[in-house]
This record gives C-alpha cells, structure tokens and sequence, in this order.
C-alpha cells in the first residue's frame, strides 16, 4: 500500500515539476506571430511545442508564391518602416530588403496621363493630409480627408477653374488609396486618428523577389544559411483545423480539431486574425470569451484588399513603367456600369471603377500587380478569372492606349481571396470609428490572456490585431507573438 501511494505520488510530483520545466503549449496558427512565438519559447528552453495550423502552409498572411526564379508576395509585401521594426531589425545587416516606393503616373479617362506636375503636386497634398491627423480627432477618416483635402486643393488651385475641378474628381482616387492602404471597405469606418505608430524610415521596403517568407525563415535561422536552424518545422502539424478550444474547466486546456482529433496542454497562444475571431467567437470559446473581449472583437475593424498579379505574355510596358492610379471622370464613373457589363456593379457603377493601381512585381518583367480596395473586393473575388481579365483590359484601354498603343492581354492571374477564406476572413485590420471612441485600445483588450482557475494564462493571445501600435502589419504580428512567449517564460520564472 505504502509503496503504490509513493509511486502515484513520486508520479504526480514528476509531472508538476515536468510541468514547470516544460509546459506543454500548443500554438494555433502558423503565420509571424505563432511562429516567432515558438522561435522565442524553443530558445528559452521550452521545447514541449505544438503548432496546429489550418492551413496546408506556413505563413499565414505571409504568401509568397514562386513564380520562375522569384517570388511573389499575394499576402505582405514591404516591410514598412526601419526604425522600432523588428522585421526591418533582423534582417537590415542582409542588405536584402530594396526600396520600392515609385513615382506612380495619374491617368484620368477623359484626359489620358495628367500633367506630371500637377499630378506630383496632388500626391503630394494626399501624402501631406494622410498621415498627420490630430490625435484629437473623434470622427471618420473619410470625412476628415475630405475637408482637409479641399481646402488644400482649393488653396492651391484658387485661380485655376480647371485644375481645381480636375482635383475635385481626383478625390476619388485618394479614397481608393485609403480604402487599398488602409484595406477598409469605406473609409467613413476608418477611425480619423488611431493608437497606430508609423516606423520612421522607409516605408515601402520590398523583398527584392525573395518574397516576405524570407522572414520566418530569418526568424527559423533557417536564412541566410540553415547550418543550425530552430527546428520548429517539427512541431507544425499541418491542416489542422482547431474547431473549440474549452478551458478554465480544469487546469489542462483541450483543444478539438476538425478532424476529430483532440489536444489537451497547459497553454494555447491563439494567434487567428480578427476575422476569424469576429466570424467564430461564439462557438470557438468554452465557456465564451469574456464581454469586454467580445466587444472589442466587434468594434475593431477587418475588411479586406484584393491583389491581383496578372501575366502578360508581352510585355507593353517599358522598364521606367513604376505604376498608374485612375482618375475617373464623374460622368464615365456613372456610366461604368453600363459600359462594362460584366461582373458586379453597385448603383449604376461597375467593380473596374475599384482598381487604384497598378504596379510593376520587382524581379518579374511579365507580372504587375493590381490593388482593388473598397466596397467592390467581396465581390470582385467571386467573380471568375475571366470577368477579372476583361474588366483589367477594358480599363487598361480605356485610360492607357494612347500612351500604350500595345497593350496585350494577359494569360493568367495570380490571386489569393482572403476575405471568402474561412481561415483569414480579410486582410488586415483597422481602427474603427467606433472602436476609437472606447477608452482603451482595443488590441489591448483583446491581447488579454484567460486564466484559469488557478490563474494560470490558459489562453494568451497574439497576432496582428492585438498590437495596439503596430497592428495590420507583420511587424506588428511578431512583437505581439514575442510579447506572448515572453509571458509565459516570465510567468514560469516566478513560479519557481
Ligand atoms: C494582401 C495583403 C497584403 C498585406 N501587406 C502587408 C505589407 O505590405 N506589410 C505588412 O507589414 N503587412 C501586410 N499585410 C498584413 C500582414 O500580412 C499581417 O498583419 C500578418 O502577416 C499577420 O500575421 P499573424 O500571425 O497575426 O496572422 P496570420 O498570418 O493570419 O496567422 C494566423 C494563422 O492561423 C491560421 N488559422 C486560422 N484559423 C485557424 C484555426 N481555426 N485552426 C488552426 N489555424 C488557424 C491561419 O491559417 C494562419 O496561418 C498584408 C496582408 C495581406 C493579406
């Protein structure tokens, strides 16, 4: 009898210092922030890791697809910024990262490429107003914008009729911008100032066509040689689907899989975008996520872009070619619908009408990419390849022939829908009016982790969205997942 108990007991003490040692964490969701927070745990001797992603990939977000030689990003695409980026800090002594930023040309389809210089001027006013908002400002950036703009645009071209209305219809371009930049739907739901952070530095660096995957390879030490790599590939278990996670019933977490598989640990990092949170908060949780959480879920916000990689057999353009906005003119926006048939339209306006640029891909001479943001993008990635490639020429006709008499036709787009899938349910996210008239950033809220009964972290969460001053970026997603590790090594430090 004595010695049975002794063994039960000398078992329960193994496993609760086994315990303390190396905590079984599960992370959900293999995108920067799951993977840098299994990086970070690994090298701080938390070896007991298992990354359950949904996907039959890692990354995420982070998207890039080969193409030939490169690769192209159909997710992240520049690091933004250089100072206080950890992106831009493990990679600056590579020297791999190039400026991408160009001087896009402003077309307009009445009166083809508009003056260089006004154009210049004009970017200059949207890139001046977008940007330096006041902190005080409680209201949508859509309106904000709009006033601001006018009196810039009203300051500069007094004396000009002409000038003044061709930046009258020129606003709509700017919208475009935002809504593409900002990846909101309308930017009267775009919070005129935020808690968001700009990196100083440059803010459009590309990965020179070695795609943003580069980074959780930097972060694997699998890049730029893989002579002593983390090996996190091991604990990745692929399309896996975590369908409930049920927590604080006991002092383990389980975690249920569409598959029908079942994990139980001490820990979960939840690192799934907002989308996915605002789609499946109900059911995802047991018992449900607390109020204040669920409120903040629904206040932010997370629509979407579409980025559409088209290849043209024959190349049209020429090497100085460094991307194009459309500048509709009032009465051919109203017409659009009815001019183009094909694919949605809204109020008499057709989806081609979304379509802010147009850009060359960096190391692929047949690829430009086009960047549709707006109420349209739902819509625009139902619709078939087909449609898309029609809409694209007619556009490209409409507003480029005179300049490039040869335009060709593309073969084949390259796409990714984010909004339509289940695993991603949008871009990236954005403060919302609403969400900005709360008293606490609401990343914060939702950055919260739950304890359990015996308060220890069951579920610590990460990702983009809970980083108050650097959500909707990559670099944003990895300090959250580091924030996270370094919780739970904080919190076994001082459970010793
Ligand atoms: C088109 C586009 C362009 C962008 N451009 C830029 C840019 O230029 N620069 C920049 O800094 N950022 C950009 N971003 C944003 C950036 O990609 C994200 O902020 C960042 O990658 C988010 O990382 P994350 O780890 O927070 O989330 P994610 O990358 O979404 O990772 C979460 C992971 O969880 C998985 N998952 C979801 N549900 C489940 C489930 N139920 N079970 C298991 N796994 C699940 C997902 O498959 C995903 O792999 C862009 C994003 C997109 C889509």
């Amino acid at each position: 009898m004595y010695s049975s108990l002794h063994l039960i007991f000398s078992l329960l003490l193994f496993s609760c210092v086994n315990c303390l040692n190396d905590p079984n964490i599960i992370i959900i969701g293999a995108g920067a922030a799951g993977i840098a927070a299994a990086t970070r745990l690994y090298q701080n001797g938390f070896k007991n890791i298992t990354i359950l992603e949904a996907e039959n990939r890692i990354g995420g977000r982070i998207y890039s697809h080969q193409f030939g030689e490169a690769y192209i990003d159909l997710g992240a695409q520049w690091c933004h910024g250089q100072e206080n980026n950890i992106v831009y800090e493990l990679v600056k002594d590579l020297k791999i990262l190039r400026d991408d930023e160009g001087t896009v040309r402003l077309y307009h389809s009445k009166l083809k490429l508009i003056d260089e210089q006004f154009s210049m001027k004009l970017i200059d006013i949207f890139e001046n107003t977008y940007g330096n908002e006041s902190n005080n400002e409680r209201g949508s950036l859509g309106e904000y914008l709009i006033k601001r703009y006018n009196e810039e645009i009203r300051a500069a071209w007094k004396n000009d009729v002409n000038k003044l209305a061709l930046a009258e219809d020129c606003l709509d371009v700017f919208r475009k911008w935002v809504e593409t930049y900002e990846a909101s739907f309308s930017w009267y739901n775009i919070a005129a100032s935020s808690t968001y952070e700009v990196c100083g530095g440059k803010l459009m660096l590309g990965w020179n066509g070695l795609g943003y995957k580069t980074i959780l390879d930097v972060m694997m030490q699998k890049f730029p040689d893989s002579k002593s790599p983390i090996p996190i590939d091991d604990r990745i278990i692929l399309n896996k689907e975590v369908e409930k996670v049920l927590w604080a019933s006991t002092d383990r977490t389980e975690i249920k899989c569409a598959d029908g598989t079942n994990y139980s640990c001490d820990h979960v990092i939840w690192t799934p975008s907002l989308g996915v949170l605002k789609h499946g908060y109900k059911t995802l949780f047991e018992p449900q996520l607390p109020i204040e959480k669920i409120n903040a879920i629904k206040a932010f916000g997370m629509d979407a872009i579409s980025k559409i990689i088209l290849h043209f057999p024959k190349r049209w353009w020429n090497d100085d070619f460094e991307g194009i906005m459309f500048a509709w003119d009032p009465s051919d926006l109203q017409r659009s619908g009815g001019a183009f048939l094909e694919g949605p339209q809204k109020e008499g306006k057709s989806w081609i009408t979304a379509l802010s640029s147009i850009i060359p891909v960096p190391k692929c001479p047949n690829l430009l990419s086009a960047w549709f943001g707006g109420e349209f993008v739902p819509d625009i990635e139902k619709s078939s390849d087909e449609t898309i490639i029609n809409g694209i020429m007619y556009t490209l006709q409409t507003f480029l022939s005179v300049d490039y008499p040869n335009i060709s036709l593309p073969n084949k787009i390259i796409r990714k829908n984010w909004y339509t899938d289940p695993h991603f349910r949008g871009t990236y996210s954005f403060e919302t009016v609403e969400s900005r008239k709360l008293d606490k950033p609401q990343g914060e809220i939702i950055s919260e982790p739950l304890l359990s009964e015996e308060g220890k972290p069951a579920i610590l969460f990460a990702g983009e969205v809970t980083n108050p001053i650097h959500y909707s970026t990559v670099h944003g997603a990895i300090e959250s997942g580091l924030r996270e590790a370094d919780r739970l090594i904080n919190f076994y430090k001082h459970s010793k």
